[in-house]
């Protein structure tokens, strides 16, 4: 057992509703300070056998189980989640090193959220039966079978219950392999949903790395769906590894979001939305990084968001009053570093920031904005995933789409402008699974969500997480008199 911010972890497996170890472990570091603060259990194929054996031995009587009844566990357990809020923040942020104010306040209930909303929204779950010259035709909704998740580190516990949540709403029962950098909370929901009543094996989680885990988990034969959520170089080999199988799978990956600025918008406004970036250290796979600014008001805007971001306070997660934490590990810090490295010798100014903050050490990195980066430089084009923004200008709104729909990626965008009309019609030509409009960052479970080109594959939120969690099945019946 491992104490981690004054809450017990513990550091095993959970497979089949209990607790296992491996022979080999590996080590949890924190951000905060790069202090070890737990030694994790390090699974390879023998667990994920294990657990997708336990998954499939579970999913028989669970996908009987009525609608009714898991929707209540599915409550039940968001109960668990609001009840421990306090503990999973204090966690969390000790695990990942995002701000406890985030995780207080908007992403443990989010987590919570998850549960309920896919819970409700599975009693409404269905079509109208319809006719097709006196057949009726009947479309059922049939759960698939054991679920692999694997999620990334940026947004543990929030990420991997957005997957889990539909999953287990559908009937399916899950395998969870959480990132290695941050695998704590997993092993808390574990126990949350055990408490909740969930039967045994229908939730385990398997911890470990990406390759020794993840790898034999997508390859696996008896796993019916894969929903992941990380880089696009991992999502290529998974879909290798589920490519024998054709394992169905839903892909959220990296982006590399624009965020226009027109003349008519409201500059203050735009300049909060800009500066609401460097949220969670730009480890946000929506940030919009890429500002796009109208060159008319290019000057007033850049004084402005360069006086607001130097009044972010950087330091301690823990803290309620800081607004940038630490980036998660050193080789996430070297790797952005890298980039910014690259984007200086390639001609790019670093307006603000550019390098570690040195009065903080660790794995503080100043928030950044490079100007004249050079067309088609990596820092335009690659996400780096750190605090770290371009600022590109415009001259007409031709050219501001072009520059928004430039790269490979098409997860988000964000413009701001005081203009109906010019919105409508920007939005109509980006390329991006969500666009907002004078806001950011406001997400609703109803909607769709999920990212074009190389950001994703499949959507979901609303009926779209049962449209890949179910298997449907379309039954047509013929009259019965005659
Ligand atoms: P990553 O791809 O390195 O790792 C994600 C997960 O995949 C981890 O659990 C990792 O262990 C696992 N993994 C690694 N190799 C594997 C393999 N061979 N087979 C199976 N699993 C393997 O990503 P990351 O660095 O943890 O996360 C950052 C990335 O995630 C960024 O690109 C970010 O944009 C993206 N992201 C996307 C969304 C979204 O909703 N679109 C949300 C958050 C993060």
């Amino acid at each position: 057992m491992a104490t981690v911010a004054g809450v017990a972890v513990e550091p095993g497996h959970w497979i089949g509703g209990e607790r296992a170890a491996s022979g080999a472990v590996f080590t949890d570091v924190s951000p905060i300070d790069e202090r070890p603060i737990a030694e994790i259990a390090r699974g390879g194929p023998a667990e994920v056998d294990a657990a997708v054996a336990a998954a499939r031995r579970a999913f028989p009587a669970w996908a009987r189980t009525g609608r009714d009844e898991r929707a209540r566990l599915l409550h039940a357990i968001a109960d668990g989640v609001e009840k421990r809020t306090e503990e999973l923040s204090q966690v969390e942020t000790a695990d990942n090193g995002a701000l406890i104010r985030s995780h207080r306040r908007g992403v443990m209930p989010r987590v919570a959220h998850n549960f309920r909303f896919f819970a409700d929204r599975l009693l409404g779950l269905g079509h109208d039966d319809f006719d097709t010259r006196g057949h009726a035709n009947h479309v059922g909704w049939d759960p698939a079978g054991v679920c692999a998740l694997i999620t990334p580190w940026n947004a543990p516990l929030m990420l991997a219950t957005w997957k889990i949540a539909p999953a287990l709403a559908a009937g399916n029962t899950v395998v969870l392999k959480p990132a290695e950098w941050t695998p704590l909370t997993a092993s808390l929901l574990a126990g949350i949903a055990a408490e909740a009543g969930l039967p045994d094996g229908v939730f385990n989680v398997v911890q470990g790395y990406g390759a020794e885990v993840g790898g034999p988990l997508t390859a696996h034969p008896d796993v019916r769906r894969i929903s992941f959520t990380g880089s696009v170089p991992t999502a290529r080999l998974i879909a290798a590894a589920a490519a024998p199988n054709l394992t169905p799978l839903s892909l959220e990956l990296g982006g590399k979001s624009p965020l226009l600025v027109f003349a008519d918008a409201d500059l203050d406004l735009a300049v909060d939305l800009a500066v609401e970036q460097y949220d969670n250290a730009g480890q946000v796979c929506l940030a919009g990084t890429r500002l796009l600014v109208e060159s008319s008001v290019a000057d007033e805007f850049t004084a402005r968001f360069v006086e607001k971001a130097s009044r972010l306070r950087q330091g301690d997660p823990r803290d309620e009053s800081t607004d940038v934490g630490p980036l998660i590990h050193r080789r996430h810090l070297e790797r952005v570093d890298g980039f910014v490295r690259r984007a200086e010798e390639a001609g790019a100014r670093a307006l603000i920031g550019g390098g570690p903050n040195g009065e903080l050490g660790g794995l503080y990195y100043r928030p950044t904005l490079f100007t004249g980066a050079p067309d088609g430089a990596e820092i335009l084009t690659e996400e780096v995933f750190g605090p770290v923004l371009t600022l590109q200008t415009f001259d007409t709104e031709e050219q501001a789409v072009a520059m928004a729909n430039g790269t490979r990626f098409g997860l988000a965008a964000t413009l701001a402008t005081g203009d109906p009309e010019r919105a409508r019609r920007v939005t109509e030509r980006l390329v991006a699974g969500t666009v907002w409009v004078n806001c950011f960052f406001v997400r609703d479970l109803r909607a769709p969500f999920g990212g074009s080109r190389q950001s994703g594959v499949g959507r979901g939120g609303g009926d779209w997480s049962f449209d890949f969690y179910c298997d449907l099945k379309n039954t047509v019946t013929a009259p019965w008199a005659r």
